[in-house]
């Protein structure tokens, strides 16, 4: 697998491989959603290797859910990093368990979550979902995504029928989405700001975020520190300021309208 892994050498796959691809946490089950997940942004493997899966987050991955209480888990972090050493370590044999896995009888008509946490890091690993979803059109899967890039080249010429995405700010190409014409999801400070801005919230349910109004409202978690950080803005905001404070210090070309800025692996992003 390329790019987004720099310090991934060859790699004889022999790792612990997860019985089931797909979980069910009380939220999801109480929608009726399954759920497929990668360890959020950047880590190192239990072998050495580095990984980023969320190569164009921005801000977010300072205010990251998925980088903060049951996550960090020693259990839970685990079984996301087996998930993904299998996609690094055999891609066409996950495409396979997982092609397997959704054509059991209790996958029918169902939808499923395509990443709790992490993203589409590569466009082999893109286009193995892309292949799934056209081999299990009783099936419906949902994601949110900041490989805006990624998503205008392979995804939007021709999408499955059966795949629904929201685009979501705070990410590195932010730049490149248009409310207008985008179906995309922004996090806000609280309910109130998102009814503020004339945004429809998502909160009764996470389906809403593909299958309501196209701008889509999150209410930010209530973790102090991140409520602290992120300081009354929405992510879009705070992107489009610390974007913009990278122009000024000239670390980041201006992105080409139309195209989207270069996805800058930082820290701090
Ligand atoms: S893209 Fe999602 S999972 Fe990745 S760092 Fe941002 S908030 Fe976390």
């Amino acid at each position: 697998m390329p790019a987004s892994h720099p310090d991934t050498g060859p790699h004889a796959a022999g790792d612990v491989r997860p019985r089931r691809l797909l979980t069910q946490n009380r939220e999801m089950k109480a929608i009726g959603v399954w759920n497929w997940t990668l360890p959020a942004w950047a880590g190192r493997l239990a072998d050495g290797r580095t990984y980023n899966t969320c190569p164009s987050a921005g801000i977010c991955a300072r205010v990251c859910y998925a980088r903060n209480g049951t996550y960090l888990w020693p259990a839970v972090r685990a079984r996301h990093q087996a998930n993904l050493m299998f996609v690094l370590d055999d891609l066409p044999g996950w495409e396979a368990v997982m092609t397997a896995e959704l054509g059991r009888r209790a996958a029918q008509g169902r939808w499923i979550r395509i990443h709790d946490s992490g993203d589409f890091f590569c466009d082999e690993y893109l286009a193995a979902w892309l292949r799934i979803c056209h081999a299990r059109p009783e099936v419906r899967f949902y994601c949110y995504t900041k490989e805006v890039d990624r998503f205008r080249r392979l995804v939007e010429p021709d999408p499955p029928a059966n795949l629904f995405w929201v685009y979501s700010y705070g990410g590195t190409q932010d730049g490149a989405l248009d409310p207008t014409v985008d179906r995309v999801a922004d996090v806000f400070p609280d309910e109130a700001a998102i009814s503020e801005a004339g945004w429809a919230s998502q909160e009764a349910s996470d389906l809403l975020a593909v299958l309501g109004p196209p701008l889509v409202g999150i209410p930010a978690n209530r973790i102090p520190a991140f409520l602290r950080r992120l300081a009354g803005r929405r992510f879009s905001t705070w992107q489009a300021e610390t974007q913009r404070g990278v122009h000024r210090r000239g670390r980041l070309p201006r992105p080409t309208p139309g195209t989207a800025a270069p996805a800058a692996r930082r820290p701090t992003a």
